[in-house]
């Protein structure tokens, strides 16, 4: 079996969201062990947004179910996309219900060095579209599913609104387009919007 760690490794130099909080860190060093004190934004590097994040009244992301982020995958590879991922860009892929979809973009090739305003992100039709095919999951590989500044929030709106799973922040330059068991666990923490995960991709 292949693991392939699709996680973008979290410190101070990972790239922030404009207006998130920066990723920080105080290292203790007691007699015997080291013990740190984090802090980061709930959207850091590779993470999993909750409806909280974007619907009134939407659930946290302590209550969302994991069965969603655990299990069979597609990566499908769209890195000759410009701008947006269009309806265009998907619709030869024969995409079913229920299937978890990540988007290998671009974004897997440019990395995470430093940030970039002009991302590759999910165009609000193609949104729509996905919801209407029922995806259990939807996955992009930077760190928001919508237009930077975009008015049309339907990239999260959208997917959340019908209990598509989103994943943003991941990495898949080792990683080439097919199936893969998917293992995405983001942090169990009470009431929260979103947050960082630890996700990897299995090849048998
Ligand atoms: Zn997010």
């Amino acid at each position: 079996m292949t693991i392939y760690d699709i996680t973008w490794p979290l410190d101070e130099l990972t790239p922030v969201y404009p207006g998130n909080p920066s990723f920080e860190r105080v290292e203790k060093k007691g007699q015997t062990s080291v013990h740190s004190r984090i802090s980061f934004g709930t959207h850091s590097g590779t993470h999993v947004d909750a409806p909280k994040h974007v619907l009134e009244g939407g659930v946290p992301i302590d209550a969302l179910p994991l069965d969603v982020f655990i299990g069979l995958c597609r990566v499908i590879d769209v890195a000759g996309v410009e701008g947006s991922v269009k309806i265009f860009d998907l619709e030869q892929y024969n995409i079913q219900k229920g299937e978890r979809i990540l988007l290998k973009t671009k974004n897997s090739e440019r990395g995470h060095a430093e940030w970039y305003d002009d991302y590759i992100y999910l165009d609000g039709d193609a949104a729509d579209w996905l919801a209407a095919k029922e995806i259990a999951l939807f996955g992009i590989d930077y760190l928001s599913v919508k237009q930077r500044g975009g008015a049309d929030n339907r990239a999260h709106t959208a997917l959340l609104q019908n209990g598509i799973g989103i994943i943003e922040g991941l990495d898949f330059s080792q990683v080439s387009a097919g199936e893969y068991e998917l293992i995405c666990l983001p942090l169990n923490i009470k009431n929260a919007d979103g947050a960082p995960a630890r996700a990897v991709l299995l090849k048998r």
